[in-house]
């Protein structure tokens, strides 16, 4: 019953939200869960001033699966390989549940959306064998502190390469000066994956930096050629794990960290005023404002397809961030 929802969505922007279980410290120490799910588009939040409802294309409780969240997020992948540009990312503060959406868990049992696409990619290749051919090349880079950085290559090397953003003539952006690689099976696109990851981490590790810091941007572009007709499609998936959205400059924050929040504070609200200049037709959209918002250009808008994750916490302690971010997204609609 959900089919319809991403089939009639070109250039529109749909919003799923997802709340995450209790974590174990906040069950242990007994917090309240603040967040309920009305019905199968409401979200109930319990605030100091009363109740408040939020209403968004799909809710996810707390039990929900990642089958079932991909379920759901599956027909896109079908449109970008019809020549759709698609972007999926996930919004919330750090610990909502982001990285478990679009990544999965840390041992990987729970896989989410990524590694569920890249399979999925070439299921489709596979199952239309006779009818058509797919050619599959992606980037992979990292935001951080308005710096863009090549996750395709060791942090030693990209730290010294300058990475621009531009547009081919199809319209497509591509990171210049970052590489992108081919990849014939899900697995050889999950190797990648892998290593992208692992620059990410050194290069985290190296600067003493969270990951949750920084936006990942991963581009997976698809070129299928119809061997009856001879047309060829390029379509583009879209694939953020954005940075945190908490205001992270608490008191006593160093230069460092005030110098990330404010850049994070910026291009998440670069992002916001995209979104919303796009859902209310405005003739300007403010895409240049920000590496963020270039960076997702070409999947946001005009015949893109775009789904966004709020994601949350259920429990009292996060009850401001939940209501800010609830806040955020009802904007996008
Ligand atoms: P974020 O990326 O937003 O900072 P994470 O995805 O890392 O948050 O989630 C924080 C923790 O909660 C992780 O240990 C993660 O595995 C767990 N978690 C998040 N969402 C779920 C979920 N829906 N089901 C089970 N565990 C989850
Ligand atoms: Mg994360």
């Amino acid at each position: 019953k959900y089919y319809n929802l991403v089939e009639n969505m070109k250039g529109k922007i749909r919003v799923f939200c997802r709340i995450r279980p209790m974590s174990r410290p906040e069950a242990v120490r007994g917090d309240a869960t603040i967040v309920s799910c009305l019905d199968e588009y409401s979200v109930i939040v319990e605030t100091a001033r009363g109740q408040r409802e939020f209403q968004f294309d799909r809710i996810f409780g707390s039990e929900s699966s990642q089958e079932e969240v991909f379920e759901d997020t599956n027909r896109l992948i079908q449109s970008a390989i019809d020549g759709f540009n698609v972007c999926i990312f996930a919004y919330g503060q750090t610990g909502s549940g982001k990285t478990y959406t679009m990544v999965g868990d840390k041992s990987m049992k729970n896989p989410g959306i990524i590694p569920r696409t890249f399979t999925k990619i070439f299921e489709i290749m596979h199952e239309n064998e006779a009818k058509f051919d797919i050619k599959v090349s992606a980037y992979m880079l990292e935001l951080y502190n308005d710096r863009l950085q090549d996750l395709f290559v060791s942090p030693a090397e990209a730290f010294s390469k300058k990475i621009e953003l531009k547009k081919d003539k199809k319209g497509l952006v591509f990171a210049h000066g970052a590489e992108t690689k081919d990849a014939a099976s899900a697995g050889e696109l999950f190797a990648l994956f892998e290593q992208g990851c692992a620059n990410r981490h050194i290069a985290a590790t190296k600067m003493n930096v969270e990951s949750s810091r920084s936006h990942l941007i991963i581009g997976i572009m698809m070129e299928s050629r119809n061997f009856t007709n001879g047309t060829v499609c390029y379509g583009k998936l879209s694939l953020v794990d954005l940075a945190g959205s908490e205001r992270a400059a608490k008191t006593g924050a160093k230069d460092e960290q005030l110098k990330e929040a404010n850049s994070i504070n910026k291009s998440l609200s670069a992002l916001g005023d995209v979104i919303s200049a796009l859902s209310s037709e405005q003739p300007h959209v403010p895409y240049r404002n920000n590496k963020l918002t270039q960076a997702m250009q070409d999947s946001l808008g005009g015949n893109a397809k775009t789904l966004m994750f709020v994601n949350i916490s259920p429990s009292e302690c996060n009850v401001e961030e939940t209501l800010t971010s609830l806040i955020y997204a009802t904007r996008v609609k």
